[in-house]
């Protein structure tokens, strides 16, 4: 595949010079932020995320506001990484034409001590048949090295069940991988929070839904797991771990948003991200909770205004329409979304499950995200390199120009692209429109949200 960037002429007012060019980006703590929260991932949100980066010395900021020196930091460790910016991505996206994975989200375990609502995994406490061993971690790890140096999100589940956790992070860190940890922070002891810092863990990420321990506790079906969560994310910021809340916003706590990031701010917290429900795995149960077009507007225009004047870094996830949302406010206020003075906001899109971003199941399956309930192969049967250059949806997911219905009349598409998991859950056409976008495309002619 010649260019699986997207058609550049979709968005004029952009500057993706350093996207994908020689001033590869280095992570720094936005980036990292992004890393572990980025898309596809739920419990820890994770998903994770979403990379491209700004280089050390950059400006960075965010919507035109809070500059970076003045944003709270965290996972200082991760300063001078670059994810899919060492020899062997180089090398792999020069001799295939594939943009080499920068995140991967792997579900190290499905064992969880918690029953969320909204869980992706549907995790339940226990054994789960298949899970990989260490050795099968370990194989994959070598091979995704021969293709990238990743950032790779421990997630699951719940990853600090898993006792081999930190044989895992030695061994990714070793081959020259970035892992972190996305956690509900209830499993944190003064000894889990040493060893974090021990194992060079740059930063974690917590699920807080509310702001209260009554409703948080009753979202997540355990008493007491606000009061332990938070308890762990003291215990890691005092061992100098960096911590980022992410939020699953739906209609039972959208009104909260403000709360939770005061509370957030309150805590010192180095970055806050929401994540919007995308009702598979247990929260295909919340398909009534998630929140209507119009409100995911009002939400993510709120992110966009909030962050003027945060000390966190925000990033809405699973909502790829808060690019579009960027371009249209910055157009009102004037302004060209410049990396200079956008920061990675500038610099990346929506939704990049397949595109520097994938999953890896407990069992090995390999997905776009984690939301994305589509199995595209399994490491334990074929190398995950391969699956990542040959799989058809991979592919098909890089070239824009295949997307359908309004979003494939969208001049937005290029940084957006939709939600390609909502799309696939709603109308079994992982190309379709974005079920939860309001917004009209002036090409757009039929009749929404599908066609
Ligand atoms: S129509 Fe599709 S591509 Fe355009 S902004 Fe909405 S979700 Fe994004
Ligand atoms: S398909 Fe949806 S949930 Fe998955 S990475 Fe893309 S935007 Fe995020």
């Amino acid at each position: 595949m010649a260019d699986n960037v997207g058609n550049s002429d979709a968005r004029p007012d952009l500057d993706l010079s350093g996207e994908f060019g020689e001033d590869r980006p280095t992570i720094d703590e936005q980036e990292m932020a992004d890393a572990i929260a980025g898309c596809g991932e739920a419990g820890v949100g994770i998903p994770v995320g979403h990379p491209a980066g700004i280089p050390i010395g950059h400006p960075g900021g965010h919507p035109a506001g809070v500059p970076m020196d003045r944003q709270r930091h965290g996972g200082a460790r991760s300063v001078g990484f670059r994810p899919g910016g060492g020899e062997a991505a180089l090398a792999y996206e020069q001799r295939t034409g594939i943009k080499a994975p920068r995140i991967i989200a792997w579900e190290i375990t499905r064992s969880c001590n918690l029953s969320c609502a909204h869980c992706r995994a549907a995790a339940e406490f226990g054994h789960y048949e298949g899970e990989l061993l260490l050795d099968e971690i370990k194989a994959t790890i070598d091979d995704i090295v021969t293709i990238s140096n990743p950032i790779i999100i421990l997630t699951g589940g719940e990853p600090l069940m898993r006792p081999d956790i930190w044989e895992i992070v030695d061994y990714a860190q070793a081959k020259g991988a970035m892992p972190v940890i996305g956690t509900n922070a209830t499993l944190i002891t003064e000894d889990i929070a040493a060893k974090m810092a021990e194992h060079k863990i740059p930063r974690i990420s917590v699920s807080i839904d509310f702001p209260t321990a009554d409703e948080h506790d009753a979202f997540r079906g355990e008493p007491g797991a606000f009061d332990a969560s938070i308890r762990g994310i003291k215990m890691a910021k005092a061992h100098g771990v960096g911590v980022q809340i992410n939020m699953t916003v739906t209609t039972l706590n959208h009104t909260k948003v403000e709360a939770v990031h005061d509370l957030a701010e309150e805590l010192g917290i180095d970055a806050f991200h929401i994540f919007m429900l995308v009702p598979t795995g247990r929260g295909s149960d919340l398909l009534d909770k998630e929140l209507p077009p119009e409100e995911y507007e009002r939400v993510l225009t709120w992110a966009y205004h909030r962050q003027k004047t945060s000390p966190l870094h925000f990033k809405p996830t699973d909502s790829p329409h808060y690019y579009r949302i960027i371009r249209q406010q910055a157009k009102l206020e004037g302004k060209k979304v410049t990396r200079e003075e956008y920061g990675l906001d500038a610099m990346t899109r929506g939704c990049l499950g397949g595109i520097t971003f994938c999953f890896i199941s407990h069992t090995g399956d390999i997905q776009p995200c984690g939301y994305f309930d589509m199995q595209l192969g399994n490491v334990k049967e074929q190398p995950f390199s391969q699956i990542w250059t040959e799989s058809k949806v991979f592919n098909e997911l890089r070239d824009y120009s295949l997307l359908k219905g309004k979003c494939g009349a969208c001049e937005y598409k290029a940084v957006c692209g939709g939600c390609r998991a909502r799309a696939l859950e709603v109308t079994g056409d992982y190309l379709a429109s974005e079920p939860y976008c309001a917004y009209q495309p002036p090409a757009w002619t039929g009749e929404c949200p599908e066609a």
